[in-house]
């Protein structure tokens, strides 16, 4: 069997009926670019940004994060890579600046920490923005959304750090602009948020927790934990049929998107594309290949 998926490398993710569902990589570290690369991802859906901060001792400057990003665009153009702003907080601590919360998970996590820190996000945008000079392959990806607002603050301190660069004279380029829907309210507002930006991202990990009321992490509740109950599965038809109405494409970057069966159903719920751990990718490839749109959509109505 890994012989044949090994052989499905150069092909693309297609059903039999024909329809196209790009497959990409989520990552965290530059390490991991030439295991993505062989993947045969056709880009990266997710690079969580936080990594490079939290092994760090103290927080890495413009200067020092911009190289990273430079070598993960490069490594990929022309295909895309979707970079996601800082996502710390709940359990993810940057040992320099420890925020002490009783319920770290409902805390000053994702695009709360960065919009309480402008400094820290003008600094890591200055540098995404830089490395997507003459390669134009960025998108962006803000984390943890729970209202309109912040996206519009977001993308306030966005514009503002390419108009500095301009000003400076430093080479720059705008990117592609998403928002993860991963808190429940979001869900509600998928519309409204879908006519902001240029790309949804359902992060079905982070959503199924916060849906249920269920740790992600805790192992006693693994069992309750389930990315397939109902209403995880009608919220994310709910996401996908609202952003559409607004033409913006919806991907789906949570675990879901790398379970062959979840796949299905989400090729039948129909997301625009799919981007898991490396590891998951040929196997998802050639369950999509082995498919029709038609029948994953009779399954998913099923539901
Ligand atoms: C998610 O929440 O589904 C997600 C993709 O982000 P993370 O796992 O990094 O929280
Ligand atoms: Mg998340």
């Amino acid at each position: 069997l890994s012989a044949r998926l090994q052989a499905l490398h150069a092909l693309p993710a297609i059903t039999r009926d024909a329809v196209r569902i790009p497959l990409h990589v989520n990552i965290g570290l530059v390490d991991e670019l030439p295991f993505a690369q062989a993947s045969g991802g056709e880009g990266i859906g997710l690079f969580r940004t936080e990594f490079p901060f939290l092994i760090r001792e103290s927080l890495p400057v413009e200067e020092e994060q911009y190289p990273l990003y430079r070598r993960v665009l490069e490594a990929f153009a022309p295909k895309p890579v979707t970079m996601r702003t800082l996502d710390v907080g709940g359990d993810k601590i940057l040992s320099y600046l420890p925020v002490e919360e009783e319920n770290p998970s409902l805390g000053c996590r994702g695009i709360r920490f960065t919009l309480d820190h402008p400094e820290i996000f003008l600094m890591q945008l200055r540098a995404l923005l830089r490395a997507n000079a003459g390669l134009n392959n960025l998108q962006l990806l803000f984390p943890m959304i729970s209202k309109v607002g912040e996206v519009d603050e977001a993308l306030g301190l966005l514009a503002r750090a390419h108009r500095e660069l301009l000003e400076e004279g430093v080479a720059t380029a705008k990117a592609r602009v998403g928002v993860m829907i991963e808190v429940p309210s979001a869900v509600y507002l998928a519309e409204a948020l879908a006519r902001r930006v240029d790309f949804l991202s359902i992060g079905t990990n982070d959503l199924t927790q916060y849906l249920l009321a269920v740790d992600r992490n805790n192992a006693e509740v693994a069992t309750p934990y389930d990315s397939l109950h109902p209403a995880v599965i009608n919220a994310v038809r709910q996401v996908i049929e609202g952003a559409h109405r607004q033409r913006t494409p919806v991907s789906v970057c949570g675990e879901m998107a790398g379970d062959p069966a979840s796949a299905l159903l989400l090729l039948g719920m129909d997301a625009d594309s799919l981007s898991m751990n490396p590891t998951s990718l040929a196997r998802i490839k050639w369950v999509i290949r082995s498919f029709t749109q038609r029948r994953a959509r009779n399954c998913s109505m099923k539901r």
